[in-house]
């Protein structure tokens, strides 16, 4: 058996969409996009959803928007997928990463810590689909002498008053902060990633979930930065196209980062079915707990807890009492059996660039523990029961293999 490890969700409903978008003459930015914004914001329940063309220049465009500058800090999580920082280090900012919890998502002390006057956003992240402490965090930012160390050096930022906070849902579509409180609805901002390997895909694109507080008028907002991510240019593609509707401006220095019609129609076809798709999702993970919840050595990873519901976009297994060598050598002996597996993630601080930069992995001592015993199983409607048995039994006897073989030998050499 050959188990890849998150091939897209593509059936004849999808590929219907699309061709209807080929068919219809207009590809491009138009009613395919709306209507996916639409869907998105029924399950995300937030004020406005702003489609784009990735996760990443969405939360560039975020940054821009807020107005940060060299100097200004944004704190992150250790323990995430790059895009995380880089959005901020191309918006021209500062990542400041802070250790992570034993659940894999953002420890609220640590942000405690790790503000200062030069913080201007946070960005938690919901790691695997599990939400965060949105409400900590938000009540955080919301305290007044946190408030008091703000300085606000742009409009919006003076509009705001306060830290803003960007929640890097790109896991987290469909997952449930409480009873009726979906992921979307709960920060500032919230943005999922509809890329390849996520639970919704476009096959690239990104969804802006606004939320802002009052005087903000979120209209009016997912209005002008819908024009933002169309080159600041007063009419899209879709108006000027028609007929002596050709004359437009440029009101600023915006960026090209709309999403297509034809990408949207892919996503669409899925978060029409999403219901289907996320309780396919559960229904593996909950094979899989069923089998590592009765090993001494797994830990399995956290899905309904404190009412929050993850959106089981990952299985993120973690194995104790075992050193990243012997993690690695695990995932060694799974790909022998053609099971493709992951990491989730590689704590940004052991990555060249960031290593470069000064970040240095032992400030993060539980984004380290997380990352050297974690393997991520894979997960995703088309796996059947057959399936996922096999990478279960698979998974199994690579623990043998590199953990009580060894132990074996050692023992009888002593
Ligand atoms: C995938 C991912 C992103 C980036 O999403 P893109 O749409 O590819 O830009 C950001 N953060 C996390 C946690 C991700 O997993």
């Amino acid at each position: 058996m050959n188990i890849p490890f998150s091939p897209p969700f593509i059936d004849d409903a999808v590929i219907n969409e699309v061709v209807d978008s080929l068919k219809s003459g207009w590809i491009t930015t138009g009613p395919k996009v709306k209507a996916l914004e639409e869907e998105i914001k029924k399950i995300s329940k937030a004020s406005e959803v702003l489609c784009v063309n990735s996760w990443t220049s969405g939360a560039i465009m975020m940054l821009k928007w807020l107005g940060v500058q060299e100097g200004d800090e944004v704190i992150v999580p250790a323990y995430t997928y790059s895009a995380t920082a880089l959005a901020v280090i191309h918006a021209g900012a500062k990542p400041i990463m802070v250790d992570t919890c034993e659940d894999f998502n953002i420890s609220v002390e640590a942000i405690k810590n790790a503000i200062t006057n030069k913080t201007k956003a946070i960005i938690p992240v919901d790691i695997a689909g599990f939400p965060c402490n949105y409400e900590e965090i938000m009540k955080l930012v919301s305290d007044e002498k946190i408030k008091s160390l703000f300085i606000a050096s742009s409009e919006v930022q003076k509009k705001i008053g306060r830290i803003l906070v960007i929640n890097d849902a790109a896991h987290s579509l469909g997952a449930l902060y409480k009873q009726g409180v979906p992921t979307g609805s709960e920060t500032d901002v919230a943005i999922f990633s509809l890329h390849a390997v996520k639970n919704v895909t476009t096959a690239e694109g990104g969804a802006i979930c606004l939320n802002l507080p009052a005087p903000f008028d979120n209209k009016e907002l997912y209005t002008s930065l819908r024009q933002m991510s169309l080159n600041c240019q007063t009419k899209d593609a879709f108006s000027k196209s028609k007929a002596g509707g050709w004359r437009y401006d440029i009101i600023g220095l915006g960026m090209k980062i709309n999403m297509a019609d034809v990408n949207a129609a892919i996503g669409l076809a899925q978060m029409r079915q999403y219901p289907f798709l996320l309780a396919e999702r559960k229904r593996i993970f909950n094979r899989y707990n069923g089998a590592f919840n009765q090993l001494s050595w797994a830990i399995v990873p956290p899905s309904i807890y404190n009412e929050k519901e993850t959106s089981y976009h990952l299985y993120a297994l973690r194995i104790k009492d075992i050193t990243e060598m012997q993690r690695d050598a695990i995932i060694d002996e799974i790909a022998k059996k053609r099971v493709s597996v992951n990491v989730h993630f590689i704590p940004m601080p052991m990555l060249t660039f960031f290593k470069d930069l000064g970040y240095d992995i032992r400030d993060y001592p539980q984004a380290y523990k997380n990352y050297a015993c974690e393997i991520s199983l894979p997960i995703y409607p088309q796996l059947t029961d057959e399936e996922v048995s096999f990478i279960i039994d698979v998974v199994k006897e690579a623990y043998e293999v590199v953990i009580n073989v060894v132990k074996d030998v050692f023992e009888a050499l002593n």
